[in-house]
């Protein structure tokens, strides 16, 4: 009797999407993962060395490969899942092309034992870079279970390009939690370094699985919601405005319970927010497309990581529908009411911009430390731009959001967030380097709760994080104790300010920013503290802000980058009035 695995004719082989798919680490686990599910496992337990560089075990309890199938799962284009190229339009397992179990042997040292369920023994292959050594018969449960190590041993080249350990983790993780959320009903375990750092037991709710993959602020802030369209169904949990991230890390989408990235989706999904979050934030989304496997091509992708919908355009108003039906009777957002509230600074009860009462810091003595000052942008070319102008007038505020000031040579504008946030950056940055500020300890530590992927960033960032005041170390799997802050802070924004400062980590680390992490902290800290666009200033408070910009540079940006400053010239004024002169 013929096993199970064939090896694909060329006319379908031919039909296949092919690429590289071991990139990396993850792209490995990924893969496997996927091949556990696929075979009916309960059970997946994941296990890695060095973020997986070194070694990588994927164990299941599934249905087991066939002896005689076994050399030919290490064939290129063999598989147990596909046998006729009509089959292709109508793949209901997440593999189809027989390729991953080549690919990653090829580049590393690879075992593999297996046992079927009607079989009494298991067996056992090795194999190096894609040459089987030796096959012999084993006693294992039933199930599969592969170790790779030493990833692209061979493949010097590929493995200069790998990144560091954390990171490599990091992305191993992600896609070990985007396939643990997409099957809630099987059971998975990621261990790292003998640390189990993910274990989800199954269960017939997602809403479970939410909470235990994304924690515990995520599901209480998260809404399901459901739609159907004929064919298509949408289901799915969706955060509420309060909250939301800086990135959209937070979106997993699926199409038949496959991850997959796709724009029509994403624009979906931010369509539906509008007005709902403010600029630069985006929700948590966890939306399952279910339509029949005619309606959607998956072989469009090398990784299957994309996919081609038949008709998009029903898909993209059955998925606005589906979150509308949850979102629709939210309050719409005014930015006014602003998401961290600004000026968490301790401060009097009418806040002066820049004391408080244990670094008092009136503007003369900013004045004087401006030497101090480090802008990021000390370019020459800003000499242009008049550094000896006299201090300008303030006109107003103009839509709540910029400080309309004039001199003798024109009209400037500030953002008074931009502005703001400069300022509290370069008297963080100082306070932190002189290490002038004292910690305030609390009494009763604050219990942090985070996400797998926030906890990982926080671990790698404690150290740092402690040596500018911030006491915080692990109490249980991703909780932590906030003992301390440096008291510059107020311990009632203690929380978001460290979520704050996660997110701007994982932000700058996604852009593979060049920053030190201590400036990105000191980024997040000012960025937190700052008042916000759309928040009424008094006089007082305008003029304080100003005089501590001065004397203007006006390339000076804000710590992310934009600029603070905009300038009308007076010309121009004249010229628009056509007046012969200003
Ligand atoms: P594909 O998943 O596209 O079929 P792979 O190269 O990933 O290709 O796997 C080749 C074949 O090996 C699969 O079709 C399947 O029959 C078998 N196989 C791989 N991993 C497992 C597993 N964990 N349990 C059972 N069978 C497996
Ligand atoms: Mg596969």
């Amino acid at each position: 009797m013929p096993g199970k695995i064939q090896v694909l004719p060329e006319s379908i082989s031919k039909a296949i999407a092919a690429g590289e798919v071991v990139e990396r680490p993850a792209s490995v686990i990924k893969e496997l993962m996927e091949n556990s599910i696929d075979a009916g496992s309960t059970e997946v337990i994941v296990e890695l060395k060095m973020g997986g560089l070194d070694f990588i075990r994927v164990q299941d309890n599934g249905e087991g490969i066939e002896p005689e199938d076994l050399p030919l799962a290490l064939q290129r284009y063999a598989t147990s899942k596909l046998k006729r190229l009509e089959d292709l339009y109508n793949i209901t397992t997440l593999g189809f092309r027989g390729e991953a179990l080549p690919s990653i042997a090829s580049v590393s040292k690879m075992t593999i034992k297996t046992r079927v369920k009607d079989s009494i023994h298991g067996t056992k292959v090795l194999c190096e870079g894609g040459v089987i050594k030796n096959i012999s018969t084993v006693g294992c449960p039933v199930g599969t279970e592969i170790e790779v190590r030493h990833l692209f041993y061979n493949v010097p080249v590929k493995r200069k390009f790998l990144k560091s350990i954390p990171a490599e983790l990091r992305q191993s993780l992600n896609h070990f939690l985007r396939l643990s959320l997409s099957h809630p009903n099987l059971s998975f375990r990621l261990i790292h370094e003998g640390r189990i750092l993910q274990d989800h037991l199954e269960t017939d709710s997602l809403r479970v699985r939410i909470e235990s993959v994304l924690g515990r602020e995520a599901w209480e802030q998260m809404r399901p919601f459901e739609f159907e369209d004929g064919e298509i169904k949408v289901s799915g949990y969706a955060s509420l405005p309060t909250f939301s991230k800086r990135t959209s890390d937070g979106i997993y989408l699926y199409v038949n319970q496959r991850g997959i990235r796709d724009r029509v989706l994403y624009k979906a999904i931010l369509d539906a927010y509008r007005h709902l979050l403010p600029g630069g934030r985006y929700p948590v989304v966890v939306l399952f497309i279910f339509l029949p496997p005619s309606g959607v091509d998956v072989n469009v992708h090398p990784t299957k990581a994309e996919v081609k919908f038949k008709d998009q355009e029903r898909v993209y108003q059955v998925v606005i529908r589906a979150l509308r039906s949850t979102l629709e009777p939210l309050p719409q957002y005014e930015e006014e009411r602003g998401f961290t509230k600004p000026l968490e600074l301790k401060e009097e009860p009418h806040p002066s911009l820049f004391g408080s009462p244990s670094v008092s810091y009136s503007s003369e003595e900013l004045w004087k430390e401006r030497e101090g000052f480090h802008f990021l942008d000390e370019r020459t070319g800003s000499e242009r731009l008049s550094k000896h102008r006299e201090l300008p007038r303030i006109v107003g505020q103009v839509q709540g959001t910029y400080i309309l000031c004039e001199d003798e040579q024109g009209i400037i504008f500030i953002d008074q967030h931009a502005a703001h946030e400069r300022i509290l950056f370069e008297r963080f940055k100082k306070e932190v380097t002189r290490r002038s500020f004292s910690v305030n300890h609390f009494l009763i530590p604050i219990t942090l709760e985070f996400s797998a992927e926030e906890s990982i960033l926080l671990m790698t960032h404690l150290e740092m994080l402690q040596g500018m005041g911030f006491e915080v170390d692990p109490i249980g799997k991703e909780v932590f104790a906030l003992r301390a802050i440096p008291s510059f802070f107020e311990a009632k924004g203690a929380k978001e300010l460290i979520r704050h400062i996660l997110e701007e980590l994982a932000f700058s680390r996604e852009r593979e920013a060049v920053k030190e992490g201590v400036e990105t902290i000191l980024v997040a800290m000012a960025c937190h503290c700052a008042i916000r666009g759309n928040f009424h200033l008094r006089r007082e408070e305008m003029e304080e802000l100003v005089k501590s910009l001065y004397p203007f540079d006006l390339s000076m940006t804000c710590p992310h980058g934009r600029p603070i400053f905009f300038l009308f010239e007076g010309g121009e004024l004249a010229k628009q009035f056509k007046r012969s002169s200003p």
